[in-house]
């Protein structure tokens, strides 16, 4: 039986404690043994003295549903040192609903083309997954949007109450196959005139399993604190835990806002299972939406069906060429996307050092000019909030990336480097690891990271990606999540 021993790295184990020198030991896909280093390096182990090794990466947000099947070396992921990514974020999944195709209401482009969308059931999808053998593990959420698009005629009201049963029971049904939760985008003009109860009635089917409910909540504007509470009450009527998408402070009237609205979650927190994910950048990306074009928010184009030639221009350089108001401008590019600079740098700070914030890239694998947390997310994190301006410590920043990821979204056997779980790790430089990729040049891998595995398969040594896959679709467990079990 093969095993590799990992020798002699400082060992960040997941849980947020100082690092010690460790030989760490992988044999068939799970960690074997974890010692302290006595300074000799075992025969045929790697030398990995002077880095850090740590649990692999868990990105919390993704849009990486079609890709982990499409484009399943999953580069812009391995190469920052993730190894598990969680899809079917913000309404939007490709694991049950929208599988004839041809209808894909915004935002589902983000995910991949109407064709790729071919996945009648939950359980067709997993199965694609593990065909396709992706490099990163994926654990998949059902979004409502996606839910709504399959039972609904038309999106712009409330779903009934047959609509509401059928669109439960399709999520009963995913969850039964192993998915981990539900989301929802209440903010998409698809969803936003789906009611509390509507979304209440869905989220019900989280009753009685570990899943969780995550939200790219109603409002990141000004209507954020009443956007909390919804999502309070929704995750408390499904007795599931709470998770905040990419949590922000979206516009500059909001710029600020950031020290009561983590107030108000810490205060839900303290009855209900809450936490959020954010990226660690102050602009956001999606498609473009006319309720964001703001004359203080500068955006970039980043595609454009109707216009192509103005992707990577800014839209207000845009509507001065065409003489037009930025609305227009932004109406005549439509379908299209964008990356909107709008929070402050204070806020994300903020919520990025908070306690119950994971780190989720949000990264748009489809971009072609994608936001560059698509491929520096993680990295940057270690780099920019730890290395450079010490807003964090390193096993924290860790801990955000890992175990508490794997703690609230229920992925029980990752997260954390001990004895019998999963060969999910990480080997990096601690002092060289940053991202590369920039707004204006955004598909650049991640620099520092020098080793890889996932399950125990080698996916990126010191030469680079290696391509070998060792990913696979994770699987809801039974047994109740731990912060089901702690919290309550
Ligand atoms: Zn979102």
């Amino acid at each position: 039986m093969t095993e590799t021993t990992i020798a002699g790295a400082m060992l960040y184990d997941g849980s947020g404690s100082e690092g010690f020198r460790a030989d760490v030991t992988i044999r068939a896909g799970r960690i074997a043994s974890v010692n302290p280093a006595n300074g000799s390096l075992p025969a045929g182990s790697i030398d990995a003295r002077g880095l850090a090794l740590a649990p692999g990466f868990i990105d919390a947000h993704t849009h990486d549903d079609l890709v982990a099947i499409t484009r399943p070396a999953m580069t812009p992921k391995i190469t920052q040192g993730v190894t598990t990514v969680v899809v079917g974020n913000c309404g939007i999944s490709a694991g049950a609903g929208c599988a004839d195709g041809d209808f894909l209401p915004d935002p589902m482009v983000l995910l991949g083309a109407p064709a790729a969308f071919r996945y009648a059931t939950f359980a067709a999808y997993a199965a694609a997954v593990d065909a396709a053998a992706p490099a990163t593990n994926v654990a998949a959420l059902v979004g409502h949007t996606a839910l709504r698009a399959r039972h609904l005629d038309r999106l712009d009201r409330d779903a009934s109450v047959a609509e509401r049963d059928a669109m439960r029971a399709d999520l009963a049904d995913a969850l039964a196959a192993g998915a981990f939760g539900f989301s929802t985008g209440l903010a998409y003009a698809n969803a936003i005139h789906a009611s509390t109860g509507e979304v209440m009635a869905v989220a019900a089917a989280l009753r009685g399993t570990s899943g969780v409910y995550c939200t790219h909540l109603r409002s990141e504007g000004a209507g954020i604190g009443a956007a909390i509470d919804e999502a309070v009450a929704i995750a408390r009527h499904a007795a599931a835990p709470l998770v905040v998408s990419h949590l922000k402070c979206a516009g500059a009237p909001q710029h600020g806002r950031s020290g009561a609205i983590l107030e108000q979650l810490e205060q839900a927190a303290g009855t209900h299972p809450v936490g959020c994910d954010c990226y660690p950048y102050t602009a956001s990306s999606s498609t473009l939406d006319l309720g964001q074009v703001v004359p203080e928010t500068p955006i970039m184009i980043t595609w454009s069906d109707a216009e192509p030639t103005q992707a990577g221009r800014m839209l207000d350089a845009i509507a001065a060429d065409w003489g037009v108001a930025l609305l227009e401008a932004a109406r005549r590019l439509q379908p299209a996307g964008a990356v909107y600079h709008c929070m402050a740098g204070a806020d994300v700070d903020r919520i990025l050092a908070h306690r119950l914030t994971m780190v989720g890239s949000d990264g748009l694998p489809c971009d072609p000019r994608p936001h560059p947390r698509l491929w520096g997310s993680f990295p940057r994190v270690i780099a920019h909030y730890v290395r450079e301006r010490g807003l964090l410590s390193l096993p924290e920043a860790i801990r955000k990336m890992t175990g508490l990821t794997a703690d609230r979204l229920g992925l029980v056997d990752r997260g954390y480097v001990r004895v019998g779980m999963a060969a999910d790790l990480v080997l990096f430089d601690p002092a060289r690891i940053a991202d590369h990729a920039r707004y204006d040049d955004p598909a650049q891998p991640a620099v520092g990271v020098l080793g890889v595995w996932v399950n125990g398969v080698a996916t990126l040594d010191r030469n680079g990606v290696t391509g070998a896959r060792g990913g696979r679709m994770l699987r809801r467990p039974e047994s109740r999540n731990v912060f089901n079990e702690k919290d309550r």
